[in-house]
């Protein structure tokens, strides 16, 4: 139009050039005004335009309708979430990568003790430090919860788990388990009580079965056939009271005191002795193979028993002349002890749950050789006391290998007794 105008006038070119930066200026002019807007265009309305300035400005304001959408519905769920979880009674802290606090719900404050603002940002392990809780974060292993006293109530017990969540972050949890932790201790108490009052009756009963099975043979008659068995019953009772003595104090007993540097060697040579005893007539091959300096930071009389009973089933579930072999050595991964044997095997289903109070793969056979079946919850219970884990294999038939593995923090060097043959070497066989 403005071409024509302009050869209807004489002059294209001009009206062509004036037209050409009318143009420019309008649209230089709606730029600003886009460009004013979008600066602000989630909160005021899209002004007018035409051609192509007006759809990019329709899709700006659909892209910020959508965006703003979205924004409600994460703010909706973000709020679902924040009410549900305050109204759980389980504290649930979110950590970063660094372990460091990024959120918590109410119950937390209660649980933890934690506090806006002054706790965010702070280290997990400066919230809880329980040294087990800090091995546990160290370690990362959360397959098992682990129960520790509260950190803000000396009479409250919490249950700790930790999760992975997304992007290195993870969610702490922690439940209120003080009237579980009670009801155990009742438990715990009742049955130490029980087994010490029991004690002594069993101790005169035992004497006088004693007393009387020393008496000649013609003096004790009718009783003559029963007597053996009453003394054999009264001995199984007993153990069974010791054991779960033993059981209840290394339960109850939470701290661990007379931690000290035990020499294990020697320890094992009397265990051997034991066990050749215990052996007698079944002629067991019974072959240990130690190293004598090394040692553990522990409690002597609970590795003792621990140790005693793995050798012990190793001889009573090895039928007569088969092999147990006791072995006392350290690796790159620690410190281990072991028990093998050419006995009667564990069928592998049996295995998780052998550590379990009174559990027996073979009935007939524990109580035949005068099991308590609390021997190896015994061997759980002092190796967790002492960092340590146990391991079983087992062939149905072939035979069994016990081994407590204990972590490096757990042994120590010592002075090996003299050994007269074999002076230059610090592993000690003995056959
Ligand atoms: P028990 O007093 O019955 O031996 P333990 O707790 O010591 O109780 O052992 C639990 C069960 O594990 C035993 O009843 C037995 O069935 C099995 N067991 C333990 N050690 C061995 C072993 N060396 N060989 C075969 N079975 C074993």
């Amino acid at each position: 139009v403005l071409g024509a105008l302009g050869l209807w006038f004489g002059a294209p070119i001009a009206w062509l050039l004036g037209g050409a930066l009318a143009y420019i200026a309008r649209l230089l002019f709606h730029l600003h005004r886009l460009q004013s807007w979008l600066q602000d265009s989630r909160h005021t309305p899209a002004p007018t335009f035409s051609g192509l300035l007006g759809r990019i400005a329709l899709d700006v304001h659909r892209l910020n309708q959508g965006s703003r959408n979205r924004k409600k519905r994460f703010k909706k769920a973000l709020e679902r979430f924040q009410q549900s979880t305050a109204a759980l009674p389980d504290a649930t802290v979110i950590i970063g990568r660094q372990g460091e606090v990024e959120w918590w719900n109410p119950a937390a404050e209660r649980l933890l003790g934690l506090r806006r603002p002054n706790d965010v940002g702070r280290r997990i392990s400066n919230l809880v430090r329980h040294p087990a809780f800090v091995r546990r974060l160290d370690t990362r292993d959360w397959t098992e919860p682990l129960t520790l006293p509260s950190p803000v109530d000396d009479n409250a017990w919490i249950t700790v788990m930790i999760v992975g969540a997304t992007k290195g972050k993870r969610l702490f949890h922690a439940r209120d388990s003080t009237r579980v932790h009670q009801l155990e201790q009742m438990r715990s108490d009742f049955v130490a009580n029980v087994s010490h009052e029991l004690r002594t009756p069993l101790t005169v009963m035992g004497g006088y079965v004693e007393s009387l099975l020393e008496l000649p043979q013609a003096h004790r008659e009718p009783f003559n056939r029963a007597l053996p068995q009453i003394h054999q019953q009264t001995r199984r009772m007993q153990g069974l009271v010791t054991d779960l003595l033993l059981l209840s104090h290394l339960e109850l007993d939470q701290k661990r005191q007379r931690l000290e540097p035990i020499a294990i060697f020697p320890m094992l040579k009397q265990i051997r002795e034991q066990a050749v005893e215990l052996s007698g007539a079944g002629g067991h091959r019974i072959a240990l193979d130690a190293d004598a300096r090394l040692g553990l930071v522990g409690n002597a009389s609970e590795l003792q028993s621990a140790f005693s009973n793995l050798v012990f089933n190793a001889v009573r579930y090895t039928p007569n002349g088969g092999d147990v072999r006791i072995a006392w050595f350290f690796d790159p991964q620690g410190a281990h002890f072991l028990v093998q044997d050419t006995g009667i095997g564990i069928d592998p289903h049996h295995i998780p749950r052998l550590t379990e109070r009174f559990y027996r793969a073979d009935v007939g056979r524990s109580r035949e050789s005068g099991g308590t079946g609390l021997g190896l919850a015994i061997v759980k219970h002092v190796l967790h006391r002492h960092d340590g884990e146990l391991s079983v294999t087992s062939d149905l038939g072939q035979g069994s290998t016990f081994i407590c593995h204990f972590p490096h923090h757990h042994f120590v060097w010592v002075d090996p007794e003299p050994v007269p043959c074999e002076e230059e070497t610090a592993t000690v066989a003995l056959e």
